[in-house]
């Protein structure tokens, strides 16, 4: 069931090719701010509803930066790891084209779960457009969202929320739900400012180690061996397990719900930062938040990676993008936590005020419905 409202979805399209193999969705929520932006993802499991969540959050996402962007996101259902390269490349190229009715115009892809610098080359070439997505490759002039600009953006808003905590970075410790493009950057930047990673989860699992696990390290045998559960001498845990651990942060940072209503009463984190999108529901974030932890929502932390699509879009380099990602994160972070400690309400409740206020502003038909 799909929930209508004054912002949208304005357009909600489900595309097959059985040729391929290819099945998806693209939901473009709101345009009130400029063509619709947000990533493909890839998973076994995605399906019309979480496509539809995921896109108000992109909405909410680019009115928070401030960025001339509407809301959308796309999902095609696919088991990466099962599919052989070539196969991959035919779906995105059937996907790709089947959507030349709304890209660029109206959506403008990017990568997200399972798709990368080379999908969206791939995706870029079929549809016949660069500006029909970005976190394209260097080559193709875009600036690849393997950079890190999402995980460095978390990382600057988990300072932030650090700073509202009276929490040292350096004496904190942190578990991280995820170790792809988001979790690993996390955990770079994390690591380098001194805290301690006692956990860090992929699909396989959790790896855990009181002592702290050495990112370096980490790094080696993620990649040599394909899990992080073969870290040296960690104790191993199931992937949900990950939110029972004993840490000052979570960061999460792979899938959707990951923390149900019925977690609340046993975790016992100070700060959890939402570096993946949609991982509670609003009334986990109300529970979370009357239990005292504070939660830094996914469209004011995880915005890092649309915001270097935007400096992608304008043709901006590198450099600024990092510079605008810490500016723009710390400022939105520092902004929503000051006032939802003056209003005592939770971090997304003055979030959304912000974003919807932005585009009610554009949005005649909106504006008559506040
Ligand atoms: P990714 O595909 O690069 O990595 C996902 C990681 O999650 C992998 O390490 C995978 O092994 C792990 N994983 C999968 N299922 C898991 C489970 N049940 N428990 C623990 N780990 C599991 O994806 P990503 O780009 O890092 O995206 C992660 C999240 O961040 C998604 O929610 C995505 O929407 C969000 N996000 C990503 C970006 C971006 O720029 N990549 C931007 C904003 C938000």
């Amino acid at each position: 069931m799909i929930d209508y409202d004054s912002f949208g979805p304005e357009k909600v399209i489900e595309v097959y090719n059985p040729k391929v193999g290819m099945r998806g969705f693209v939901v473009i929520d709101n345009t009130a701010l400029g063509p619709g932006k947000g990533g493909i993802r890839m998973t076994p499991s995605v399906s019309k509803e979480e496509v539809v969540r995921l896109a108000r959050t992109m909405t909410l996402k680019c009115a928070l930066a401030d960025l001339p962007f509407g809301g959308a996101k796309s999902g095609i259902i696919a088991d990466s790891n099962q599919i052989n390269e070539k196969e991959k490349k035919e779906i995105i190229v059937a996907f790709s084209k089947a959507l030349k009715i709304v890209c660029p115009n109206m959506y403008i892809a990017a990568p997200d779960m399972n798709m990368g610098e080379k999908e969206m080359e791939i995706f870029a070439k079929a549809n016949g457009s660069k500006l029909s997505c970005t976190g394209k490759p260097k080559s193709m002039g875009g600036i690849p969202h393997e950079l890190g600009s999402t995980g460095f953006g978390v990382y600057h808003a988990t300072v932030i929320a650090c700073d509202h905590k009276k929490i040292k970075l350096k004496e904190s410790t942190v578990a991280i739900e995820g170790f792809g493009n988001v979790g690993y950057f996390v955990a770079k930047y994390l690591s380098e400012a001194g805290a301690k990673i006692v956990a860090v989860s992929d699909s396989h699992g959790v790896a855990h180690m009181k002592e702290g696990i050495d990112f370096e390290t980490l790094s080696k045998v993620k990649k040599q061996t394909g899990s992080v559960v073969n870290y040296n001498k960690c104790k191993h845990l199931h992937c949900p397990d990950i939110i029972k651990i004993d840490a000052d942060i979570l960061i999460t940072a792979a899938i959707p719900d990951l923390i149900k209503a019925n977690d609340v009463d046993d975790l016992k984190f100070k700060i959890i930062v939402e570096g993946s999108n949609i991982p509670m529901s609003g009334e986990v974030e109300e529970l979370l938040h009357k239990k005292n932890i504070l939660v830094v929502p996914d469209f004011v932390a995880n915005a890092g990676g649309v915001i270097s699509s935007y400096i992608e879009y304008i043709g901006g380099t590198q450099k600024e993008m990092f510079n605008l990602v810490k500016k723009k994160i710390r400022k939105n972070t520092d902004i929503i936590l000051k006032e939802s400690k003056r209003k005592k309400c939770k971090p997304r409740d003055i979030a959304l005020e912000i974003a919807k206020k932005r585009i009610y502003k554009k949005c005649n038909i909106c504006a008559v419905q506040i």
